[in-house]
Order: C-alpha cells, then structure tokens, then sequence
C-alpha cells in the first residue's frame, strides 16, 4: 500500500500555524482582512468563496466577500477592485474565477494592487515568481510543494513531470520546482494537450503531478513503482447517490495508480484543502508587506 499524502492533516497544521501568528500580529495593532470579490452565480465559485471566507474566520483572519450580478460591467468591477486598493484596511483581494463572459479575468487580476494580490496572478507578482524573488506564492502551487515538503519526499534532483499547463496550476508550478532553491532544484517536464505519448514521460518521472482537469487521465500503468502522484485535479462527476447530485474526482485513477505509487495524494481529501491554507498564509504575508 501507498502513502496517502493526507491534505486533511497537513492543511490544518499549517492553518494552526496561521492562527497563532494572526494572533501575534493582532497583538502587535493590526487586522490581517482579506477582500473577496464574486460575479455573478456560479455555484462552484460559491462555494469556494464560503469555503475561504470560514477559513478566514477561523485563523481569525478578518473576511469580507463582495457578490456583484451577473450584469456587473468591466468597468464596474475595475471600480470595486480600485477601491479595495485604495481601502488601508484591506491587506488580500482576490477576484473569484471564472468571471461571468463578456469580462476580462486577466484586467481584473492586473488591476489588483501587487501587494494586495493573495493570488500571485498580478504579472508583477508572477515575473518576481519566476526570477526567484516571490514576493507571494500562487496557492496551489504551493500547496503541492508543502506537502512534498512535510513528508519529506525528495524534490531536488528528481524529475518531475506535470500534466497541464496552465496559469494557475502548471507553469508557476514548474518555474517554482525547476527553480535554484531548497524547495525546488528539479527536472521539470510539463506535458499538455500537444504532448505526443504522455505515459512515455509520466513512467520515468519520480513525481507526477496531474493538473488537467481530465477525470482518470493518469492510470496506474502510466506509472513507475516508486513515483510520488500528486493529484490536483477537482472533477465534478454526476453521481445519483451523493445528496448533491455529484462526486469530486481528481485527474489520478487512484485504484490503479494507487497500486503502482509509493506515496499518492487522494482527491478529495489532498490538494485542495492546501489551496486555502496557502492563500491564508498569502494573507498574513500581506498584511506584513503592507505594515
Ligand atoms: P485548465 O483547465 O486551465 O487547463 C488544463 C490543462 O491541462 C491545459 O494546460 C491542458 O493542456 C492540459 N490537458 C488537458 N487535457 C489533457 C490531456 N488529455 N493530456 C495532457 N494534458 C492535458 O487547468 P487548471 O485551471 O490548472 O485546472 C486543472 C485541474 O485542477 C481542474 O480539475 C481544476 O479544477 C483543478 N484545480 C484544483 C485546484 C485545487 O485547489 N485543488 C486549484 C486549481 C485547479
């Protein structure tokens, strides 16, 4: 049997730790407050809003959350994001995705303050990412790479092979483990829609980490018995005996990857409750940038 990475655990250590330097700060006369910004009614988004919003409330950290209609204007939600900026009480903003179509997610996240932008999508925030002086760390990403951390499972001079390529998930990802530094110094193959033969790279990695929103797109056999899998993807699946009327799956066929992995995260239950640590952290971190 595998080592189940367990995100449950791991993602309420690191929200103690939040805690307890929340406090400290509140000692010192200050209110770490994160903003958060929802359009319209996804009901994904909602939930993810709710989910930050108690998470915030626990470490104490102070929550506000914005919803605007579906027929918010660009120039509308531009004008929410400046005054968010402007508001020396708010220290985290962060704009929900996805945005209702016909706005532009990107001119929201670049219209974020850089020291208030908890997401790290700011172009500012990101480039400082890649050159190796990060001022935030994008949640997720960092999340992955704290639980490879705290089971002490080998990053450096491992390769390592991600499935998915985008903004958020894999190429902060890759920059932050191919990087020069104690949490990284890996190989890094990122593989996509346009990679011919993916379990050709997935079979030698030491660490697969599937980022595709593709349910069941990793099989066990796509894997080499030592590996590390680490499974980000959130997939809903409809699924007529859950109350909600769905399950979340991940992009890992954990059955027979399960069989295959010598240590493997399970979904739910792994990366995604790392996700809001992390952007906890990003809160207390700029609340101190902006002390
Ligand atoms: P995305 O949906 O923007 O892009 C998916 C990426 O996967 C693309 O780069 C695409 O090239 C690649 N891809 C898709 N199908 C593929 C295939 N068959 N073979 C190889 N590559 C393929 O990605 P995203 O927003 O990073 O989301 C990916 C998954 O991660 C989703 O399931 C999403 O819900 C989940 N996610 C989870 C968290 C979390 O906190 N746990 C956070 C962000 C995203």
């Amino acid at each position: 049997m595998p080592t189940i990475i367990d995100g449950k655990k791991i993602s309420a250590e690191i929200r103690q730790e939040v805690k307890t330097e929340v406090s400290e700060i509140k000692a010192r006369g200050m209110e770490p407050h994160l903003a958060v910004i929802i359009v319209g009614s996804d009901p994904g988004s909602q939930v993810y809003v709710r989910n930050k919003h108690k998470a915030c409330e626990e470490a104490g950290i102070r929550s506000t959350v914005i919803e605007m209609p579906e027929t918010t204007t660009q120039e509308q939600l531009l004008a929410q994001v400046e005054k968010l900026n402007q508001d020396k009480t708010v220290h985290g903003i962060l704009v929900q995705s996805p945005v209702p179509k016909g706005l532009s997610e990107e001119k929201a996240f670049e219209s974020i303050h850089p020291l208030k932008d908890v997401d790290c999508f700011h172009p500012q925030n990101v480039g400082l990412l890649m050159l190796g002086r990060p001022r935030f760390l994008p949640a997720t990403p960092a999340g992955v790479i704290e639980l490879l951390v705290r089971y002490n499972i080998k990053i450096s001079g491992q390769y390592v092979v991600i499935v998915g390529r985008s903004n958020i998930v894999g190429k902060p990802l890759a920059g932050m483990l191919a990087q020069k530094s104690e949490r990284g110094n890996a190989t890094v193959t990122v593989c996509h829609t346009g990679t011919k033969g993916l379990a050709y790279y997935t079979k030698q990695a030491d660490i697969v980490i599937a980022a595709a929103g593709r349910p069941g797109l990793i099989t066990g056999d796509m894997l080499n018995s030592n590996c590390t899998v680490i499974d980000v993807g959130t997939n809903r699946i409809p699924d007529a005996t859950k109350k909600s009327g769905y399950s979340l799956v991940g992009d890992v066929d954990f059955e027979s990857a399960s069989k295959v992995a010598a240590n493997i995260s399970p979904v739910p239950g792994g990366v995604g409750l790392m996700t809001i640590a992390m952007l906890l952290k990003n809160c207390v971190m700029a609340t101190k940038l902006q002390s």
